[in-house]
């Protein structure tokens, strides 16, 4: 089974041992990289590494590695070698040794293993087979190939590469960088040798590491085999996408073997096509591909296909099924407001909605002839207009706003979401008492222009009520079984509250 290894940087033994004691149980190995001692001390010692191999509490991976591959070894080839050729001798269970440098370690007494190592930090070259051949070619037990992702397709080779070669020979596989984090547990599934984590966030020894708590507590790294369904949120950016929080804690509470994973995806079509074989189940979608979507569906029910946006993919039996969650839960959180404010029926209210993206016209179909008066006032006006013309809306700038006395504001721009956390879509005189505001924004929760609704005495609805309402139908979609609403709740609460 694929074990999970935490890459130690500290700059010293002493430090370099502690850390690795303050390491859970759950992490297999560790990977010392002497490379980082050397930042303080000119010349690493015997007796350096002779202490870190007595010292060790788990298996260890000895790393030395020179400029040329990324790490911070400056000084003579001859020096670094024997360095990992005294640790073999000291016990180390691996030594990772570079392709290029393999021939000068020679052959190593005991039972140390040696990994043999390929890195690029430029990008992924086409010929990673070749690189595995010439690998296993100067005697590798385990062969390492790291290279740098720069979109997520970057990543199909090197899945490729593990499922082609992980059962027979003992390989490492990873994409370094934000669009290659989905390669750190697909890697498990894969039968990857080992996987690499760092200790805690900002210890990172290479782009796009996990920390190793999150590996295990957030993807339930330790539970993903063969057999785990793959799913995942499609955006750009991803980094704070709160979808792998409230997925993966719903995967847990149900007890289903699945992990959700952030895809940091620019072309939809190469991503959907490549990841597919990969026993992809379901996606959520969201900021810039809810519309682009919907064309690559193989089926999309009629709201979705009025909508024009979804947000939640099922892939079943091949096909591909488009759907959209939004609408129904944003009228729920609406209504619930509009009752809160004495304003229902809804007929009888005016609306003005901010924003022509998915959001917005999630909410505006949902409204579209049952409010009594709707505007969309959109920053690019032929947007606003379009959508306008479609629901049977009016329509203006958003610098025409500040004299519109709605009786319901909904916000779907992106204005207020982190990290422009301090910008408000609408003027403050805006406000009034009685008002119901809806801000589609949920990353902050409370964002300013919620906070000066609340002062002015409005009925404030934060997208955080429709954010979970949404998540809670998808996972409902994908599995079938009533969401863990309150559970999906809990997490999202604990982890927007940590920021
Ligand atoms: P989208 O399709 O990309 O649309 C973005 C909208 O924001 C467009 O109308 C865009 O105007 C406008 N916009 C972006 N930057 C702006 C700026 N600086 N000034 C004025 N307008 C700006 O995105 P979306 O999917 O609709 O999502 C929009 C927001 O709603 C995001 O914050 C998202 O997280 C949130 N959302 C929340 C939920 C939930 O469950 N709570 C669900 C969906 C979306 P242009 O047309 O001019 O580009």
């Amino acid at each position: 089974m694929t074990k999970l290894c935490v890459t130690l940087t500290e700059q010293t033994p002493e430090a370099m041992l502690a850390a690795m004691r303050r390491l859970p149980a759950f992490v297999d190995m560790a990977e010392v990289r002497l490379d980082h001692i050397r930042k303080v001390r000119p010349c690493l010692s015997a007796s350096d590494v002779e202490r870190i191999c007595q010292g060790k509490d788990r298996p260890i991976v000895v790393t030395n590695r020179p400029r040329r591959e990324g790490g911070l070894n400056e000084g003579p080839e001859d020096a670094r070698v024997e360095s990992l050729r005294k640790a073999a001798a000291l016990g180390a269970e691996y030594v990772d040794i570079e392709l290029d440098s393999v021939g000068v370690l020679g052959e190593i007494r005991g039972g140390t293993q040696r990994i043999v190592s390929y890195h690029n930090f430029e990008l992924t070259p086409p010929d990673l087979d070749n690189i595995h051949r010439n690998a296993v070619a100067v005697g590798a037990d385990v062969v390492k190939v790291a290279v740098m992702a720069r979109d997520i397709v970057d990543t199909l080779p090197i899945m490729a590469l593990l499922r082609r070669h992980a059962a027979s020979v003992p390989t490492i596989a990873l994409s370094m960088g934000e669009e290659g984090l989905p390669t750190r547990l697909m890697g498990r599934k894969l039968g990857a040798f080992l996987v690499y984590a760092c200790a805690e966030e900002g210890s990172e020894a290479a782009m796009g590491q996990v920390p190793c708590r999150e590996m295990e507590h957030l993807y339930r790294f330790s539970q993903i085999s063969a057999g785990t369904d793959i799913f995942g949120v499609v955006a750009n950016p991803v980094a704070h996408s709160m979808s792998p929080v409230i997925h993966n804690a719903a995967f847990a509470e149900a007890g289903l073997d699945a992990v959700y994973l952030p895809f940091k995806v620019t072309e939809p079509r190469p991503f959907l096509e490549g990841y597919e074989p990969y026993d992809l189940k379901g996606l959520s979608v969201t900021i810039p591909h809810k519309e682009a979507m919907v064309p690559l569906m193989d089926e999309v029910d009629e709201l979705t296909a009025r909508v024009g946006a979804l947000n939640t993919v099922v892939i079943r039996d091949g096909r591909r099924l488009g759907s959209n969650t939004d609408v129904a839960a944003a009228l729920g959180v609406l209504e619930s407001c509009a009752g809160r404010a004495g304003l229902l029926p809804l007929e009888r209210c005016t609306v003005l909605l901010l924003g022509a993206g998915g959001a917005a016209r999630a909410i505006a179909f949902g409204l579209s002839g049952r409010v009594a008066q709707m505007t969309i006032a959109n920053r690019t006006l032929s947007r606003g207009r379009d959508l306008a013309a479609e629901v049977g809306a009016s329509w203006c700038g958003l610098d025409e706003i500040a004299n519109l006395r709605p009786d319901i504001l909904v916000n779907t721009t992106s204005v207020g979401m982190y990290p422009r956390t301090d910008e408000s879509p609408v003027p403050e005189s805006m406000l009034r008492r009685g008002m119901v505001v809806f801000d589609a924004v949920y990353n902050p929760m409370e964002t300013t222009l919620l906070q000066q609704a609340r002062e002015a005495g409005c009925i404030a609805a934060a997208g955080l009520e429709w954010f979970i309402a949404q998540a809670a139908v998808q996972f409902e979609t994908w599995t079938g079984l009533v969401a863990p609403r309150e559970r999906m709740a809990q997490v999202v609460l604990e982890r927007l509250s940590r920021k």
